[in-house]
């Protein structure tokens, strides 16, 4: 039993120091974004989506909303409490998503460099729509109209 206890902890303390990603304000002051926590390759996880998963009339709050991923038309992953709930959108992600949670990185990403997806690319609630100022070259000024 006591030994038991020791490998936990040991094991827990190895998972703090290998920490792929952190949430930090976002660079435009508005709310927060997540970070990497030491370079990542391209192909590497970088994060799981996890959370309760939800109907849309059991998200009831805006701030629920924002923190919650459409999986599939009218199935949500609620928040999770976790890092998660805080990835950003750009029109030129560090990350893109494979199969229905995983985020992969799409290309090499700097220490610090923030974590972000392309929420084009993601199931959006219909008539959804955000202003964009990524500031990417490539910035399309406008996320989920079409
Ligand atoms: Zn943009």
């Amino acid at each position: 039993m006591k030994e038991n206890h020791n490998h936990h902890q040991s094991n827990g303390a190895w998972q703090r120091h290998r920490k792929k990603v952190y949430v930090a304000p976002a660079h435009d002051g508005k709310g927060k974004g997540v970070f990497a926590a030491r370079p990542i390759h391209a192909g590497e996880k970088v994060l799981v989506f996890r959370g309760p998963l939800m109907e849309r009339s059991q998200i009831t709050t805006q701030e629920d909303l924002e923190h919650s991923l459409l999986i599939e038309p009218g199935l949500y992953m609620g928040p999770s409490g976790g890092e998660d709930d805080y990835i950003n959108h750009s029109c030129d992600p560090t990350t893109a998503l494979v199969g229905r949670q995983t985020l992969i990185a799409s290309r090499n990403i700097a220490e610090d460099e923030e974590i972000t997806v392309d929420y084009d690319t993601l199931w959006l609630e219909p008539g959804w729509s955000m202003k964009c100022a990524c500031g990417s070259s490539n910035c399309r000024g406008l996320v989920g109209a079409s």
